[in-house]
């Protein structure tokens, strides 16, 4: 079912101390809210972050995984694993797992189809480039990203899949996609969804952004109809700005 959804992704931030600290911040904020509301911890400090929230309304989220259950994967962490410590979603596909870490569709198949044989729910980002959005190609790498990945999936699967449209060019840049242009490209990916499968399942589907969402655009972006969310790095560290972003639908 479509909900709004609102995701901290905190990348490699914050030591055990300050993610305590921070958890602490946000859920003396946010006691209950009509939007999901979760949070990115690194891997180390996700048992802590669970059992710290464990009655709160926010859920506590991997930023990756690997799509092994278990084996000679040097420093890597498996979907059961996370689900071991209380961590039921995660995100795959992150524009900086596909550049710093080489994550081509390939490699984004064999995790997602892990994390949904574990019964996992999978945050699945996508997004062009800069040079692709000049060029006008945007549409076209967005589509191609999306049924390279997720189009061998029953419809089904898509009940564990949350989308999120990540421009490249304004993830961490203080660039952000214009709510127009957000409003665009998630139009363009339920109709794309719709062509492969039903309307109802594109109707249906969370689709988030995620590109230098901050207090004073949040609003707006999310105020367009095919705007269920965001996902929020450099903000989401800050108490006050994610609660911010949080209360913005
Ligand atoms: C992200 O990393 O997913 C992201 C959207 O980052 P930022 O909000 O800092 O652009």
């Amino acid at each position: 079912m479509r909900k709004n959804i609102v995701a901290g992704n905190w990348k490699m931030n914050n030591d055990l101390r300050k993610t305590q600290a921070l958890i602490k911040a946000l859920d003396e904020k946010i006691k209950t809210s009509k939007t999901e509301v979760m949070i990115a911890p690194v891997f180390v400090n996700l048992q802590s972050a669970v059992k710290q929230l464990k009655d709160s309304y926010i859920e506590v989220i991997a930023q990756n995984m690997h799509f092994a259950d278990s084996g000679a994967y040097t420093g890597e962490v498996g979907a059961k694993m996370l689900k071991s410590v209380g961590v039921k979603t995660v995100i795959l596909g992150h524009s900086e797992r596909r550049a710093y870490f080489n994550e081509t569709d390939e490699l984004l198949i064999k995790k997602v189809d892990a994390a949904l044989k574990n019964n996992m729910r999978v945050i699945f980002c996508f997004g062009e480039e800069l040079k692709d959005r000049k060029s006008g190609n945007h549409q076209n790498v967005v589509e191609s990203q999306i049924k390279n990945v997720l189009f061998h999936l029953p419809a089904s699967s898509f009940e564990n899949i949350v989308l999120a449209y990540e421009p490249v060019w304004a993830i961490g840049t203080g660039e952000t996609a214009s709510p127009e242009q957000a409003q665009d490209m998630h139009k363009f990916v339920r109709e794309t969804l719709s062509n492969k499968y039903k309307a109802s399942l594109a109707k249906n589907m969370s689709i988030i952004y995620g590109g230098s969402v901050k207090p004073d655009n949040a609003k707006e972006i999310f105020s367009k109809p095919d705007v269920d969310g965001g996902l929020i790095g450099g903000a989401s560290l800050n108490a006050d700005d994610f609660f911010a972003i949080v209360n913005a639908f």
